[in-house]
């Protein structure tokens, strides 16, 4: 395992941290329902191959991930790592609502402090509508003295004029956790904002370095792009690792083998590890990408349920794969689905929430009449 410095804070973190977010399920479970005897010996074999970075969340399925990652720290596994939580800011009603969230989770987590405290998915709207207004700064600061957390920073989801605000917006920051991929430079925090937090001494933690595995899973169009010389998983990677300012890259694992693979590649990892003629050929990926990406859905699965039946990520998934699938294969599986986009009733519950800022309400006939015009044109062939 590589390790690298988090910052200013005196912590080094290995260069690979386990996401909790994308545990394996018991098959035909909900996603409450984790293989707990699977997650636990994943979760401790990482650690026992040297990595020390656990990140989790109140909510990510369906607020089992931190009891089942306060069991997989038993047996001395805790000492072993930086084990980071995030505070799940826009359920909080009022200031009050800080104590009850952080002691539930110590108790899940079967622990007495939070090493890297985050506040959940920052966007401007919850930086001015929560975070301000519930003084959860002052808080956050409270519980550093009391030391039931170590370090402070926030999570984000919004746009780069957001993500400057926040991170100039308070001058005890630790850390910050954000989307980035050799896709989205320009989006979401962007790598001016990364470059920024890590100046001002901020460690890096990256999430969706895979884009919801899109770049695990690239069509042949954008995947011939790269030289095969590594796998597309790797250069996406690689990508982040070699930039000086990333501390850590969160991947959510949810296989032995994706454990093990992540691992190696880890462990190879340097700054500075692309050269010119390489991140050239990352930026031309990009581009063919850009040009064929259809809905940003990273799969996430934060606007589940859909009080109208929606397998929302579903749907997207199934659209974006027309630029792979032949007609006839896209029009099977979006007619397989127990609701199709035409349900959607235009409530947006779903919009406030997703992290890409995806408006259903809008896309969602979009879809129907796409696919349904395939189904109609192949129909009369
Ligand atoms: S806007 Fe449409 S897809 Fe989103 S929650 Fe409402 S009905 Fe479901
Ligand atoms: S639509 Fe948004 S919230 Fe829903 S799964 Fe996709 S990215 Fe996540």
């Amino acid at each position: 395992m590589q390790y690298r410095k988090m910052g200013n804070t005196g912590v080094e973190v290995s260069a690979l941290g386990f996401g909790c977010m994308r545990l394996p399920v018991m098959e035909g479970q909900p996603d409450n329902c984790i293989d707990e005897a699977r997650s636990i010996a994943m979760i401790r074999h990482a650690i026992d191959t040297g990595m020390n970075y656990i990140d989790t969340a109140y909510f990510y399925h369906h607020e089992a991930s931190e009891p089942l990652v306060g069991k997989a720290l038993q047996d001395g596994y805790r000492e072993k790592v930086n084990l980071a939580t995030k505070m799940p800011v826009f359920s909080v009603e009022k200031e009050e609502d800080f104590d009850f969230f952080l002691n539930n989770q110590l108790e899940r987590l079967q622990t007495d402090h939070i090493d890297f405290y985050l506040l959940h998915a920052l966007s401007l709207n919850t930086w001015k509508n929560k975070v301000l207004k519930f003084d959860l700064l002052s808080k956050m600061k409270k519980a550093r003295e009391e030391g039931k957390i170590r370090f402070i920073g926030f999570s984000f989801h919004d746009n780069e004029e957001a993500f400057m605000e926040i991170l100039n917006g308070f001058d005890e920051w630790d850390f910050c956790q954000i989307q980035m991929n050799y896709i989205d430079v320009e989006n979401q925090a962007t790598l001016r904002g990364m470059e920024a937090a890590a100046k001002k001494g901020l460690g890096v933690v990256i999430m969706e370095p895979l884009l919801g595995g899109k770049l695990a899973n690239l069509s042949p169009q954008v995947k011939e792009n790269l030289c095969s010389c590594r796998t597309p998983v790797e250069w996406a990677f690689d990508f982040l690792w070699n930039r000086p300012e990333v501390s850590v890259i969160l991947s959510g694992m949810g296989s032995e083998e994706m454990v093990e693979q992540n691992l190696e590649y880890a462990g190879r990892s340097s700054i500075g590890m692309l050269d010119e003629k390489q991140l050239a050929m990352l930026d031309k990926t990009r581009e063919v990408y850009q040009k064929m990406a259809l809905v940003p859905c990273t799969g996430c699965a934060y606007c589940m349920p859909c009080p109208f039946g929606l397998d929302i990520p579903g749907i997207y998934e199934v659209y974006n794969q027309t630029v792979n699938d032949s007609r006839e294969d896209t029009v099977k599986k979006y007619y397989a689905m127990d609701t199709l986009a035409d349900a959607c009733r235009k409530c947006r519950k779903c919009e406030g929430i997703c992290p890409q800022h995806i408006e259903s309400s809008t896309l969602m006939p979009v879809i129907h009449e796409k696919i349904s015009k395939m189904k109609e044109e192949i129909e009369k062939a």
